[in-house]
């Protein structure tokens, strides 16, 4: 192997991921030779002056030098930041600015974004604003980012105390999926990434709601491609593309509220209690049939198994506070996706306070079975 690499190492370099999945060993077995994912990179990669990836430290260790592997590139520029969603500022963005700018990234250059959610934004944004621009490739590492942050051209950063408040629309040159990545995704992570999979479920195919912790490897691309049909209908989201907001609405708020009593859940949790409320409303506003709810009632058991939820009927009205402020509201009225049916979705359905917080007083009963 003939690579130059340079290490840029934002922050101390450790190994802090954990293996939890039987099928780890198979898969860096695997992994030892490139896989026909990242060598389908080259066509892209013969074409730019320079690559740099962007990943963070616990990504690092089980997945960049197999990916660097993979791509055969001469000189690769590392950039490992600190995981975790209170990086994805604009402090970390500057850190990347100035890497770039030291190695003379010009506009042929590519940001190779390896991780989850967090670096996927996170590296669109800097690609998308260096130099007015430069090519990115998103290779998610995480369940949530394969089926969702990863694709659709949205990137990001959080400001002011609100999440993703300073972003572009960039589409990735490629988003390039490979189940094997989740081979050393801790369990937790999983479940959240499912629950954001059975979101296309409920909005767009009832497949996706057969996938479960066993299978779900299999629904990975369908969930993609649900979500690429969707962005290529309404890209700026003026209608359609809001359907992917199902279970946000109230997800968003408890996630934020959360936050404040210091017991952060997932964004795929917070996620699961959202859709669990927002198929409640649907029973009482749109006519959906019972038994869907009921359903998910069994599946959001699993979904919240590694989590304790720490949200109870004291804190509907901090809840309540949330959803006035959600960004995606028209006003100060919160704007619901339901369901009519499974696969017919209606949105901007504004619910009366007194419903919205009987909806909130329902997840916390569910979801403290
Ligand atoms: P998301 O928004 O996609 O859930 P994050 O970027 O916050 O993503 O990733 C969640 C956590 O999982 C972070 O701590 C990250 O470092 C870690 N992580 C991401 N991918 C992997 C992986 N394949 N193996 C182990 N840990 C991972
Ligand atoms: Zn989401």
């Amino acid at each position: 192997m003939d690579m130059a690499l340079t290490s840029e190492s934002i922050d101390s370099h450790q190994r802090t991921g954990q293996p939890w999945n039987d099928m780890l060993p198979e898969a860096l077995e695997s992994m030892s030779s490139p896989r026909e994912e990242v060598r389908g990179m080259g066509s892209i990669l013969s074409k730019v002056s320079q690559v740099f990836i962007l990943t963070d430290e616990n990504v690092a260790p089980f997945w960049l030098p197999e990916v660097e592997y993979g791509l055969k590139c001469e000189k690769a520029v590392e950039i490992v930041i600190k995981p975790g969603e209170q990086h994805k500022n604009l402090q970390t963005v500057q850190r990347i600015w100035k890497i770039l700018m030291k190695h003379h990234a010009d506009r042929n250059s590519l940001l190779v974004n390896l991780g989850g959610g967090v670096i996927t934004d996170l590296g669109g944004f800097a690609a998308s604003t260096y130099k007015r621009g430069i090519k990115f490739i998103n290779v998610p590492t995480t369940l949530l980012a394969m089926v969702d942050a990863a694709i659709g051209g949205k990137t990001g950063i959080d400001f002011g105390g609100a999440k993703n408040q300073i972003g572009t629309f960039a589409e990735a040159e490629d988003v390039l999926v490979d189940p094997v990545f989740l081979s050393t995704l801790p369990r937790r992570e999983i479940l959240s990434g499912l629950a954001e999979m059975l979101k296309y479920g409920f909005v767009a195919d009832a497949d996706l709601l057969k996938s479960n912790l066993k299978d779900y490897q299999q629904y990975i691309s369908r969930a993609g491609e649900i979500k690429r049909e969707i962005v290529a209908k309404d890209p700026m989201e003026n209608g359609l593309r809001k359907i992917l907001n199902f279970g946000h609405t109230l997800g968003h708020a408890i996630e934020s509220h959360c936050l404040t009593i210091d017991y952060p859940l997932l964004h795929g949790e917070a996620v699961a209690l959202g859709m669990a409320g927002a198929l409640w409303l649907s029973v009482k506003r749109c006519g959906l049939d019972e038994k869907v709810l009921k359903d998910f009632e069994k599946k959001l058991l699993v979904l919240l198994s590694e989590t304790e939820i720490a949200f109870a009927d004291a804190d509907v009205e901090s809840v309540m506070g949330y959803l006035a402020h959600d960004k995606k509201n028209q006003g100060d009225k919160p704007q619901f996706v339901l369901l009519e049916a499974i696969g017919n979705p209606v949105w901007n359905v504004e619910v009366e306070p007194d419903l919205v917080k009987a909806s909130l007083l329902y997840i916390i009963k569910v979801s403290r079975r």
